[in-house]
């Protein structure tokens, strides 16, 4: 399966396992298991979402909006809790309002799944770790 190495982009081919010990990005070495989710941006956006075998779990957030920073430590372990199972990216709405307009994202935080690069789901307003826990897994 095709998976983007959330440190520098590059598109690995990886053994689809029900559970990994190591993965490595082959380009830059980094474990393809932990990471800070991705910061997307519109130059990068369709690439990663397209070359994802795996979901792709995008938070659409504001510096300035308080529900989405308690989110933040949520969503960052979560990332950890599916490695490469479901790949967690976020968008900075203020940076990149095209983005924001594209997807149609009214209030923030919204969650959209990724499959195949298509929306399949969104939610709007912050998750707790359960609640976010629930909605990757029923993508997986
Ligand atoms: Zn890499």
């Amino acid at each position: 399966m095709r998976v983007v190495c959330p440190h520098c982009l590059s598109v690995n081919n990886v053994p689809q396992k029900e559970s990994y010990k190591k993965a490595n990005c082959g380009k830059c070495k980094n474990s393809l298991l932990a990471y800070n989710p991705v910061e997307l941006r519109s130059s990068t956006f369709d690439e990663v979402v397209i070359n994802s075998d795996i979901p792709v779990i995008v938070d659409f957030w504001a510096p300035w909006c308080g529900p989405c920073k308690m989110m933040a430590p949520v969503f960052e372990q979560a990332a950890s809790r599916f490695p490469l199972k479901a790949l967690f990216a976020k968008v900075n709405t203020e940076n990149e309002q095209n983005l924001g307009a594209r997807f149609g994202i009214r209030s923030i935080p919204t969650l959209i799944v990724f499959k195949n690069g298509k929306e399949v789901e969104r939610i709007s307003g912050a998750l707790d770790a359960t609640s976010l826990s629930a909605l990757v897994s029923k993508h997986l």
